[in-house]
């Protein structure tokens, strides 16, 4: 079956050329596909022609399953389905600056972060590139008026790992005949594969990229993060150097906070000296507390201690805000919750 949503406009023509069809048809059917419609609604097609396309392949790859709505916040948490019965999780924040979508890139993850709670059970298998741009499709369906206009990857996988399916999403996300989303409004974050970055940086895509620091060097990294045991950390920001001089955007640096571990005065020291001179920004969240390891968040008083440090040392640092804290609305949460409840 043919994946039609994960295809070009000039793939499109291709394969309706094949099936004996007019290759301007693939400009309409691109259009209704990128705007959500089933084949069935394309109705400026005939009848004849839907039902082929029906015949060949998917129109639209993703659906809801299960919404939760945050009493605190209004965040929307999704469960998606795919066609094959795997779920994946997907969160709507409302900000100021327009509707914010958090995707997944993967069934799971086999990074191993010790944090989180999407590697818990590996990764099952890669999202395809139609599979991560239904996603948006589904969340725009339940907005009113308004669109998703911010999109993040930072659901559940690691989008380097998974490089070829999201280069594809981020230029069909764009297209200007598709969602038409600006790429300076996408941000991809990586727990920092390092030969991924140096390529990405050659794609001339302007996504702003966020990297999972979490710690202030290697031998802290290292007990939180497996990937940190393959690449160093001078060879991390090296390529999160290169990504700024080769696109001219800062980097983001994520910075869970985690109690007894990365969280003192004297990390955020560190980590200072570190990042000194480089044009970045540092986000900084509690951790949330995953049960099944024995790491902890901290509290306001500790987060507001090391924003200090930082912005003393002229670091550009915010305290990233928590959405959708009563929906379970981290990384991985539901769908684990989910599936330990149905199982
Ligand atoms: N694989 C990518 C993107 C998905 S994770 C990455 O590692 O960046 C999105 C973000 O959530 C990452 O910064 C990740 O480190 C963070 N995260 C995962 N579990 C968390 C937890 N329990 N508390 C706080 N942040 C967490």
């Amino acid at each position: 079956m043919i994946e039609f949503m994960g295809l070009y406009p000039e793939e499109l023509k291709e394969k309706l050329s094949a099936m004996g069809e007019k290759p301007f048809r693939a400009g309409q059917i691109f259009s209704w596909l990128h705007k959500g419609a089933s084949f069935s609604e394309m109705t400026n097609l005939s009848l004849a022609l839907r039902e082929k396309l029906a015949a060949a392949g998917i129109d639209q790859p993703v659906s809801i399953r299960e919404t939760r709505v945050s009493q605190l916040d209004g965040t929307k948490k999704f469960l998606f389905a795919l066609r094959d019965g795997n779920c994946i999780e997907g969160v709507l924040m409302h900000y100021h600056y327009g509707a914010t979508l958090c995707v997944s890139t993967q069934v799971g993850c086999r990074m191993g972060c010790r944090f989180c709670a999407s590697t818990l059970d590996g990764c099952v298998r890669n999202l395809t590139a139609a599979e991560i741009l239904g996603q948006v499709q589904c969340a725009n369906s339940t907005l009113d008026g308004e669109k998703v206009h911010n999109i993040v990857l930072m659901g559940s996988g690691e989008p380097l790992d998974n490089y070829d399916e999201v280069v594809r999403f981020l230029r069909l996300v764009s297209h200007p005949q598709g969602l038409n989303i600006g790429l300076r409004h996408i941000s991809l974050s990586t727990c920092g594969l390092v030969p991924q970055m140096h390529r990405f940086a050659e794609e001339k895509l302007p996504v702003t990229l966020s990297l999972s620091l979490h710690a202030p060097n290697d031998s802290i990294r290292r007990e939180l993060m497996p990937i940190a045991n393959r690449y160093s950390m001078e060879e991390t920001l090296d390529a999160c150097r290169n990504y700024i001089e080769k696109t001219g955007r800062r980097v983001v640096f994520e910075y869970a906070l985690v109690d007894g571990v990365n969280a003192d005065e004297k990390h955020a020291e560190e980590l200072a000296d570190r990042l000194r001179g480089m044009q970045c920004h540092v986000n900084l969240i509690p951790l949330n507390t995953v049960k099944e390891r024995n790491l902890f968040g901290v509290t306001e008083n500790q987060v507001r201690a090391f924003l200090s440090v930082l912005e003393k040392r002229h670091i550009s640092a915010t305290r990233r805000r928590e959405m959708g804290d009563d929906i379970e609305g981290a990384c991985g949460q539901l769908r684990k919750k989910v599936m330990e409840e149905k199982p």
